[in-house]
């Protein structure tokens, strides 16, 4: 990833009589360019948070980013940052601190989800889950750790799953590294509970993105036809619906508000009941 992070202002300072609550603040959301990842960039955006936003698609980060500095009146670079790349993981959250100041929000967002049964994992898939969805929070957060501390205020956010607090057949490698977040989450939450920075999870269910099509599509391929299986994928959330990636966002930006210091170690569910 050689390109050179760039910035989307808005184009009038005056955004409206909106709270900002996390004014001031610089918030990193990786998978910032779609899916859940865009839809909580705009939501801390609206809180007032300035933004980056990586992932590899830079063409959706830069459309992501526009779209959201134009809605919400804040600043949001874009940062082509591959999270399996473990050397590039402290270097590129240092050219955010030197662009948009430090980073005291951090939103573990990005992930992958591969699916197959036990028996046709390969080590390579295994491994690939494990680092993107376990492996590079931990490295993000040990990086964005030392500022959270200097400014006397930090929020980790990691978006887990459902399936990091229950099982599902056929997605061992997805299951077992948000298993592994969470784990991260309260281990992580416990060890700086006496400073300033929390540490939650956000674990959605089945929520309307390129994921979730890509689990019908799965379904799809074992004969069932497409109605059948969104009905598949809506039945386990008791509401009988897929979540909207606007209500996860909600639940991570409410985390990150400066009177939410109380809440630490948490692994929210955003799945209309599924887990409780
Ligand atoms: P999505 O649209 O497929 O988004 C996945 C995001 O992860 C993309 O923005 C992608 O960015 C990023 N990503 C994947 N591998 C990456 C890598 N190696 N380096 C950098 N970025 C990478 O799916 P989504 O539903 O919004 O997923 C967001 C999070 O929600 C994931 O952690 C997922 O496990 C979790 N989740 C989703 C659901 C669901 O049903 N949708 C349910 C529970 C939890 P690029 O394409 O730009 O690389």
């Amino acid at each position: 990833m050689s390109s050179q992070p760039q910035v989307a202002t808005p184009d009038t300072e005056d955004s409206g009589p909106l709270p900002r609550p996390l004014g001031g603040r610089h918030a990193w959301i990786t998978g910032g360019g779609h899916g859940i990842g865009a839809a909580i960039a705009a939501e801390l955006g609206r809180l007032g948070a300035n933004l980056t936003i990586s992932g590899r698609n830079e063409k959706a980060l830069a459309a992501s980013a526009r779209q959201i500095a134009a809605e919400t009146g804040v600043a949001c670079r874009w940062q082509a940052l591959d999270i399996a790349d473990e050397a590039a993981l402290a270097p590129a959250l240092g050219e955010g601190r030197e662009a948009q100041g430090p980073v005291t929000i951090l939103v573990n967002n990005a992930g992958i989800a591969p699916s197959m049964p036990i028996g046709k994992l390969d080590l390579a898939t295994w491994n690939a889950a494990l680092s993107v969805n376990v492996t590079a929070p931990m490295l993000l957060a040990q990086a964005a750790l030392p500022d959270m501390l200097d400014a006397g205020f930090g929020r980790i956010v990691n978006v887990a799953s459902t399936a990091g607090l229950r099982g599902y057949p056929f997605v061992s490698a997805y299951v077992a590294s948000k298993h592994a977040l969470v784990g991260l989450t309260r281990a992580l939450a416990l060890e700086l509970a006496k400073g300033p920075v929390t540490v939650n999870a956000v674990c959605p269910g089945y929520t309307e993105t390129a994921m979730a099509e890509q689990a019908m599509r799965n379904i799809v391929q074992s004969g069932k036809t497409a109605e059948q299986a969104r009905a598949i994928l809506a039945r386990g959330n008791p509401q009988g619906r897929l979540v909207d990636p606007a209500e996860v966002a909600q639940a991570v930006g409410w985390l990150c508000l400066p009177g939410s210091t109380a809440i630490t170690g948490q692994s929210i569910a955003v799945a209309g009941g599924e887990v409780m």
